[in-house]
């Protein structure tokens, strides 16, 4: 399999965005440069990338945005849907639900593991909420590979570990602590402050 680097992923991500964003706006046609403006890339790089798709539209009459929608869609999800777990269904996590279900059909929380027994045995936003303790049969028996923590700081360490050896092979981590994985489990970590806390600098610095 082709390495590609995380910074093409990251740019894949945000014209998948822009070319849903235009296809819901009835435009058929995109050029290269105004890809590259929309996202805030470079007409080299949005070609450089879109070879690295395999796409193999005609940029000199303009991408067709569906097309390069699509490529975009089943090179960064190869999946038909990818189901994805979330532990700790507090306030957080009750909105991350409610934000991804809307987001990308090809995403599905698929259940959510939470400890507080009011909380068990509840739907939030269409997704049953389970007992943490049955999250590792559920995710062998379903084959889960991406799991999203928003419990306590002081739980995430013991849920990644026990997800991990479950066979979760992806987690996108809320908590603020940095979680201890094997090699072969990839871990995002998500923190609005750092967004946030750069917004600011940039407010008092440019
Ligand atoms: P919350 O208290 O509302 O929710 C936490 C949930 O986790 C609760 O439902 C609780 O019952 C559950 N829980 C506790 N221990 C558990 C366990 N062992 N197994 C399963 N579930 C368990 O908290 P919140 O405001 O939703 O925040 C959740 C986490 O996200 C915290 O770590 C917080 O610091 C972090 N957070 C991150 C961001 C960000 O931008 N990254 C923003 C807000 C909060």
């Amino acid at each position: 399999m082709i390495k590609i680097a995380e910074n093409t992923i990251k740019r894949l991500i945000v014209y998948k965005k822009e070319l849903n964003r235009l296809k819901a706006e009835g435009k058929k046609f995109i050029y290269s440069h105004v890809l590259a403006a929309l996202s805030g890339s470079q007409p080299h790089l949005v070609r450089r990338d879109l070879m690295a798709v395999g796409y193999s539209g005609s940029p000199a009459h303009g991408y067709s945005v569906k097309e390069l929608e699509s490529s975009i869609s089943d090179f960064l999800c190869s999946s038909r849907q990818v189901k994805v777990i979330l532990i700790g269904i507090g306030n957080l996590g009750r909105a991350i639900i409610d934000y991804c279900h809307k987001q990308n059909p090809k995403i599905a929380i698929s259940s959510a593991f939470d400890i507080d027994p009011n909380k068990i045995n509840k739907e939030y936003h269409g997704v049953y909420c389970f007992h943490i303790d049955t999250a590792r049969n559920y995710v062998i028996e379903n084959e889960i590979k991406v799991a999203i923590i928003t419990v306590p700081d002081s739980e995430a360490q013991t849920i990644a570990t026990a997800l991990s050896d479950a066979g979760i092979r992806g987690i996108l981590n809320f908590t603020p602590g940095r979680l201890r994985v094997p090699e072969n489990v990839y871990v995002e970590n998500a923190d609005m402050m750092l967004y946030l806390e750069k917004v600011i600098y940039f407010v008092q610095n440019v």
